[in-house]
């Protein structure tokens, strides 16, 4: 016997009609009911506590079946649905929760750039860079639109790459924290609207969920440039943040953006910090016992994975 299991990854849970922000991608709530509803006839769910005893306990929580984690990244606010629905069917959901939503209550980056182009445009969010840029006198140059935009999500993904990967991270933060003045908090919108409260947050714990950091602000943590100051804010102290916020152990993180070039392997991570005893990415793969418990893999659900399309491709992944 052998413990295997997939571990899903969501982010926006939006209402199925009438959503303020219609520009937002994500899962549909009834599809993420239609999802929990599908995986709990055909697979067997994991809480974080079992996937912690199938590294550290050497139980065998499954036996032949395959399990399916349900995780979730950025403690965003309309999250709070989806552990409501969890809860309502018994089941024990993991959201890694980026802490300066707790100590600062700011946004992390990413969500300040998916609220500002949701309201406002691309064209609009990359005029203000433009003048951001300008009053910090930053010589990047800022991609451009094609005039016929057709192009749109290659331009968002060139800004992101300035932003996220070009840029010094503190550099960007200071940047996305004017685009969050200027262009969301101008419009009535604040980070309540945007990322889970703590009044929330303490509510999903009574619901029987956990909870684990997903860096400080979401930076990318396996860039080599980050200095040991900012490692340490970004990797250790999240923990010790959301630890006495709550009143909770923290065993667990999940890397910010996720991918290869994104997570540190499982011996580089310990050198940086040894707060955590899983780590989750977003690389495709099931999960084993022989897995590294800081080297987890995710499947990124996207917003348009139906259940039907969920379950063939959880079905694919086991064979992986
Ligand atoms: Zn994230």
């Amino acid at each position: 016997m052998n413990s295997k299991f997939l571990a899903l990854c969501y982010h926006y849970i939006r209402k199925d009609s009438n959503d303020p922000f219609p520009r937002l991608l994500g899962t549909k709530i009834s599809d993420f009911n239609n999802h929990v509803q599908m995986i709990k006839e055909e697979f067997t769910i994991l809480s974080l506590e079992e996937i912690q005893s199938i590294y550290y306990n050497q139980n065998e929580v499954l036996g032949n079946k395959i399990g399916i984690a349900i995780t979730f990244d950025d403690g965003l606010s309309d999250q709070f649905e989806a552990a409501k629905i969890l809860s309502e069917n018994n089941i024990s959901g993991i959201f890694f929760i980026p802490t300066c939503i707790i100590k600062e209550r700011l946004p992390a980056n990413p969500i300040i750039l998916h609220y500002a182009i949701s309201i406002h445009g691309v064209q609009k969010f990359i005029d203000e860079l433009k003048i951001i840029f300008d009053e910090m006198m930053i010589g990047n140059k800022i991609p451009e639109l094609n005039k016929n935009n057709h192009n749109i999500w290659k331009t968002i993904d060139e800004i992101k790459n300035l932003l996220y990967y070009k840029l010094k991270s503190d550099q960007t933060r200071k940047i996305l924290i004017e685009i969050y003045k200027r262009l969301i908090i101008k419009e009535n919108i604040t980070i309540d609207d945007m990322h889970l409260t703590k009044i929330q947050i303490k509510k999903l714990l009574e619901m029987g969920h956990s909870i684990g950091t997903h860096s400080h602000t979401h930076i990318s943590v396996a860039n080599l440039e980050l200095s040991k100051s900012e490692l340490e804010k970004e990797l250790t102290e999240p923990k010790l943040i959301l630890e006495s916020e709550f009143n909770t152990n923290v065993i667990s993180m999940s890397y910010p953006f996720g991918e290869s070039k994104d997570y540190l392997n499982a011996k580089n991570l310990i050198q940086k910090t040894n707060s955590y005893q899983l780590a989750f990415t977003i690389k495709n793969k099931l999960n084993t016992k022989n897995t590294l418990p800081l080297e987890i893999g995710r499947y990124m659900v996207h917003s348009s994975d139906n259940s039907n399309k969920l379950n063939k491709i959880l079905k694919k992944s086991e064979i992986l």
